[in-house]
């Protein structure tokens, strides 16, 4: 048997959105193992802590990895993407992309990843059409302003969402 190709979704998941669920659903389909990699990120000064996003990540995909049987972790990471990858064992990153304002920077991603380690490729999986507009800075300013975010998120992270930033 060849051996088990793994991949990593990397993103701050502050928080998880049905977007990224969408991805990772998908994702599934392509690997043997999926490691969602949950970026420390304190320059995006995020909402929750690391601990948070990845609870909450972990509640809301851990039915979805048995429907499928593929394995799924979900992992802290900090520093180069390039050096979280080789330390799962994949060569395989996993991004979604949106709109043409995602492609620039992912393009240029990809160049300077290249550049570190040619041994990784990048795949991108166009946002479905229904989540296409979702992006979690936006899901946060919606919830602020105590707007109805039930469409973005799963009800959980709603509550928890309201409950950070004081609204519902
Ligand atoms: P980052 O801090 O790396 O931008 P995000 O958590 O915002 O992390 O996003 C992680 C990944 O998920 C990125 O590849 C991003 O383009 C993708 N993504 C975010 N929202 C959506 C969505 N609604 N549909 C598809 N992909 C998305």
């Amino acid at each position: 048997m060849a051996s088990k190709r793994v991949g990593v979704y990397p993103g701050t998941f502050d928080p998880v959105t049905l977007g990224h669920m969408d991805i990772i659903r998908r994702s599934l389909r392509l690997v043997d193992c999926l490691v969602i990699g949950v970026a420390t990120n304190p320059g995006k000064g995020p909402v929750f802590n690391l601990e948070e996003r990845m609870a909450m990540v972990h509640q809301e995909l851990g039915p979805l990895a048995d429907d499928v049987g593929t394995e799924l972790l979900v992992e802290p990471f900090s520093g180069l993407l390039v050096d979280f990858a080789a330390r799962m064992g994949s060569q395989l990153v996993i991004r979604g992309l949106r709109a043409v304002a995602d492609f620039e920077y992912e393009f240029q991603m990809v160049g300077m990843n290249a550049h570190l380690d040619p041994n990784i490729e990048t795949v991108f999986l166009m946002a479905s059409e229904k989540y296409s507009f979702i992006a979690s800075r936006l899901v946060k300013e919606i919830a602020s302003l105590g707007g109805d975010i039930s469409s973005f998120v799963t009800p959980t992270v709603a509550k928890s969402l309201y409950g950070r930033v004081g609204q519902k």
